[in-house]
């Protein structure tokens, strides 16, 4: 292990090893934030730093060599193909240094991570992973960074500390990752596009088509109500706002879904189906998506605002010239909104400015300053007074034309686009009575219904494999239908447990 390494207070000259665009841009920002910097080049004769850029000028540059021996924490700004090269016959010039790795991956590591693989070559010097996730770009001109992170894996707790003070200097937030193990996950992290993303943008895409394909067949296909031009804009916005509302549905829908999943197994200790994991962690995104959808809804309705496009929402103005008419003729034509389209204005109007102020609280500076009780306040008893706000507006715009012809509901846009966010409103009804919310707060406080139902729960899970879980402080394996089921006060002695799925073998120690 390293000798002689760097305390917090020590660091002031730091060596960065490499000349390319990160080791210049590196240098730059160590230099403004008040460090000595020595630069290490294969061929230093040839580099004219100061000539790419003249605030390198009070950066020294010698050859590798005498960089490493100069310093105890160097920056390897090289590639991680040429670590092998860069260490080859000089493995002990590096021992008790601190080495940073800051290399990036083209693809996620499967086996180890790159900061791994330099340990196995200098096994004496201390790797830290860090500063990977920062661009050259944004290292050399954006200083204003505090709240941009910066995450940090070592074994060494030490290290982790002068790494950390470090990227404070620098007006980076650190992140302290824990041991080099976690490098994979950190390399892993550039390499990652939008993963949160896809499946909320999947689900907007899919009911967006089923929307539309089904708008095209009522209004083309099997009448022929609107003219293809009118596709666009006319059309289009029914797609995008039924997606809308349908999306917000199924953001909040999350939530009732996790109460009777927990109502259902009377306790919270166990684990959320995975599908449903993925959906609570995925509102965020979704409530976002069905804001976007929305904004676009609220812009093309002000766009075809008029008589023309929403006749039923203004009163029709009837002019009759009479036949034997010989001179000129004047008229006035006023065309007011009639009630339907003042409140479908209205609750429009009204359920677009809370779904502003619940995205506006999104924002991590708006988060931050949240406590947990504003949050919860925005994000759920907003978000439901949002979605009760738009099924008014559809409500508005529909409710005459169901009580007209009941029959043909199902040919109904307002009515079918309706149904989920109904469904939505309805269970979050039920599960707001006072006496299913005390049933619910009870089990989120870790009261779990008996013993024996648990048990005759967890018979019927079938055998799928098994889970680690700790039991008597030390981790074992057990079957995955035992941490489905974690009747209170339990121990599992391993040897009953081993390939067993059986709750009513012997559990208690
Ligand atoms: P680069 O411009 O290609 O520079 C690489 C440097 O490595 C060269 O200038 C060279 O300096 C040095 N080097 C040492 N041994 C070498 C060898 N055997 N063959 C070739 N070069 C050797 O690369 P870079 O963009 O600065 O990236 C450097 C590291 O930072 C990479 O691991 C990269 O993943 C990581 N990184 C880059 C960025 C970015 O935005 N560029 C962001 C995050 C992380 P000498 O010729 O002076 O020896």
């Amino acid at each position: 292990m390293a000798t002689g390494m760097s305390t917090i207070d020590s660091v002031r000259q730091i060596g960065i090893i490499g000349t390319g665009d990160f080791a210049r841009a590196l240098a730059k920002r160590l230099y403004f934030s008040g460090y000595d910097v020595i630069m290490g080049s294969r061929k230093p004769e040839t580099k004219m730093l100061s000539a790419i850029d003249e605030c390198l000028c009070n950066v020294s540059l010698t050859t590798t060599e005498e960089c490493v021996k100069s310093v105890s924490i160097l920056f390897l700004a090289v590639h991680v193909e040429n670590f092998k090269d860069l260490v080859h016959g000089n493995e002990e010039s590096f021992d008790g240094k601190i080495l940073i790795d800051v290399s990036n991956r083209d693809r996620p590591n499967t086996v180890h991570s790159n900061a791994e693989y330099l340990q196995t070559l200098v096994p004496n010097a201390t790797i830290v992973k860090a500063f990977n996730v920062i661009s050259a770009y944004a290292m050399e001109n954006d200083y204003n960074t505090s709240s941009r992170q910066v995450f940090i894996a070592s074994n060494s707790g030490n290290a982790r500390s002068v790494v950390s003070n470090v990227a404070k200097d620098m007006n980076f937030r650190p992140v302290d990752f824990g041991g080099l193990f976690a490098a994979r996950r950190i390399e892993n992290h550039p390499l990652r596009l939008f993963p949160d993303w896809r499946g909320p943008l999947g689900f907007a895409l899919a009911v967006f088509n089923i929307w539309l394909l089904f708008l095209i067949y009522i209004y083309y296909i099997s009448a022929s109500v609107y003219k293809w031009e009118q596709i666009f804009v006319k059309v289009l916005n029914k797609a995008i706002c039924m997606t809308g509302i349908t999306t917000l549905a199924v953001t909040y829908l999350a939530s009732s879904f996790a109460t009777i999943f927990q109502i259902h197994y009377g306790t919270k200790h166990i684990r959320f189906s995975r599908w449903l994991d993925k959906w609570l962690k995925t509102r965020k995104q979704l409530g976002l998506v069905s804001f976007t959808l929305i904004s676009m809804h609220v812009v093309m309705s002000v766009l075809i605002m008029s008589p023309t496009y929403l006749r039923s929402w203004f009163h029709s103005t009837a002019i009759t010239i009479p036949a034997h008419l010989n001179e000129s003729f004047k008229f006035d034509q006023i065309t007011w909104m009639t009630w339907k389209g003042e409140a479908a204005c209205l609750s429009g109007i009204l359920a677009y400015i809370v779904l502003c102020f619940i995205c506006a609280s999104t924002f991590p500076s708006v988060t931050d300053s949240l406590n947990w009780r504003e949050w919860r306040f925005a994000q759920s008893i907003l978000g439901h007074i949002a979605l009760c706000l738009s099924v008014g507006h559809v409500l508005v715009m529909g409710a005459p034309g169901w009580l007209a012809k009941p029959h043909v509901l199902y040919k109904s846009i307002t009515f079918l686009c309706s149904i989920i966010p109904w469904f939505t409103l309805v269970l979050k009804l039920i599960f707001s009575l006072p006496c299913v919310d005390k049933y619910v707060m009870k089990i989120r406080k870790g009261w779990e219904r008996n013993e024996d139902s648990c048990k005759a729960k967890c018979m019927k899970q079938t055998h799928k494999g098994y889970v680690e879980m700790s039991t008597n402080g030390t981790m074992v394996e057990v079957p995955s239908c035992m941490e489905a089921c974690p009747c209170p006060g339990d121990t599992y002695p391993m040897e009953t447990l081993k390939g067993r799925c059986d709750c009513s073998a012997p559990r208690h120690v």
